[in-house]
């Protein structure tokens, strides 16, 4: 949508001493209006105030001329995984590459995501640890990139979706087990969370179906026991986890809102009686449309997938709209998400509006609204305490005081390169809190109001 278009270009830091921006418009999602004309005086990274009118400068103070865009909070996108991008190659880099190379790519990655406009994300899968050390390197000021929360490796049942042994030469798919996410019964599962806690993961993911892009044959089988879905979620409380549950086939999705996951990632087969039980459990959805719709263009490309993917990515990627419009129908609570597997700044929007607009079209109501509740809302719903996105390796468990999982940030970044674009908020909302969307926010942790 046009608003949207006009300013999401993001920053990392304002340099001392405070500057103050002029934005020629002012998206409040709070209010879900737009102000004209609005100061915003930040210092580093903290928010000072917001105020009507282009106010004057103080001595020693830089004003960002923003006249001509519209500046908004940033985006959140509940779904991707920073330490990859799809290409044609994907499946063959798997043997060649190195853990080292893969770091060096997500920082490009991170980087390009945040200049697409996402400054929150949830990693929902990343290998030898990558997504962690980027979240830390962010953290430290090291490189550029959103906040991050982190599900780690995901797991996976023997040769499930997240196996990422199946469907290579037999010498080399071993038998790997909770330490590398694969785990069979309840033992195996409370000890895969363990792990992954013990790595340094935000939640949890599991694949409790099968998925497109992994080498086998269903794109939909349930892999997980209810059982043992019910020791993941369980032994996940212990560590103030939440579990987000990829699944496209409806079985698989009953059996993980039946043991108490947060969220459904694709959904992409769900039946009316699933559809009942993400109401009744108040289980969030991220349909990844623009996922769906990649996977499908790029599987009429001769090559571009081994063909045990391409009949899979033809069947599930192209059932996602349909999906869609059913399930918001029926007031399913939806939060954005794009399974990206990075793209460029370009084609990340193009994504954004792509999806966007299919929001918009089913509703025709407030666009707004359509614009931002979702992100936003997901955030409060699926996201978690700021210190999750970024900073400590290890941040503490479920005794911290409820308030202090407030988010109250509402961050001013830069990008230098782009320093006629230079601004937009960016805002993490608390889970359920009702605040001003404006607050502190440093650029490691934000402090509560
Ligand atoms: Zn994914």
């Amino acid at each position: 949508m046009r608003l949207l278009r006009i300013v999401s270009l993001f920053v990392l830091t304002i340099p001392l001493p405070a500057a103050v921006l002029h934005c020629g418009k002012l998206i409040d999602v709070e209010k879900l209006s737009v102000i004209e004309q609005v100061s915003i005086v930040v210092k580093g990274s903290e928010i000072l105030r917001v105020a009507e009118g282009y106010i004057t400068p103080e001595a020693g103070e830089e004003t960002i001329d923003l006249k001509s865009h519209t500046c908004m909070p940033g985006l959140m996108d509940m779904h991707v995984h920073l330490a990859f991008e799809s290409n044609p190659k994907t499946y063959e880099e798997d043997f060649r590459l190195n853990p080292a190379d893969y770091a060096f790519r997500s920082a490009v990655y991170a980087r390009r995501t945040l200049l697409a406009g996402f400054t929150t994300v949830r990693d929902l899968g990343t290998w030898y640890g990558v997504s962690i050390s980027l979240k830390q390197a962010i953290g430290q000021g090291l490189a550029d990139g959103p906040r991050i929360f982190n599900a780690g490796q995901a797991l996976a049942t023997t040769g499930g979706h997240a196996d990422f042994t199946s469907g290579v030469r037999a010498d080399l798919m071993g038998d790997p087990g909770p330490k590398e996410g694969v785990v069979n019964g309840v033992e195996d599962a409370k000890k895969a969370v363990r792990q992954r806690y013990k790595e340094g993961s935000d939640l949890i993911k599991i694949t409790a179906t099968g998925g497109v892009l992994s080498v086998a044959k269903s794109g939909q089988n349930p892999q997980f026991t209810e059982e043992e879905i019910r020791a993941v979620v369980e032994t996940a409380k212990d560590y103030d986890f939440h579990v987000a549950a990829h699944a496209h086939g409806a079985e698989g999705i009953k059996r993980a809102m039946r043991a108490g996951i947060h969220s459904i990632e694709h959904g992409t087969l769900m039946d009316d009686e699933a559809i009942a039980l993400f109401k009744k459990h108040g289980t969030w959805w991220v349909p990844t449309i623009s996922a769906g719709k990649f996977s499908a263009e790029k599987a009429e490309i001769p090559g571009y997938y081994p063909e045990v993917i391409r009949p899979k990515a033809l069947a599930i990627g192209s059932k996602s709209q349909e999906t869609f419009r059913r399930a918001y129908k029926e007031g399913v609570k939806i939060a954005f998400g794009t399974d990206l597997r990075s793209m460029s700044p370009r084609q990340q929007r193009k994504r954004v509006r792509l999806h966007e607009r299919s929001r918009h079209a089913r509703a025709r109501d407030d666009p707004l609204r359509h614009a931002f509740d979702g992100p936003i809302a997901g955030n409060r719903g699926i996201g978690r305490d700021h210190r999750g996105g970024q900073g400590g390796r290890h941040r503490g468990n479920s005794k911290r005081p409820a308030r202090e999982h407030r988010d109250d940030a509402a961050c001013i970044v830069r990008h230098e390169e782009r320093p006629n674009l230079q601004a937009s908020l960016r805002t993490k909302r608390p889970m359920d809190e009702q605040d001003p969307p404006v607050g502190r926010c440093g650029r490691a942790k934000c402090s509560p109001k």
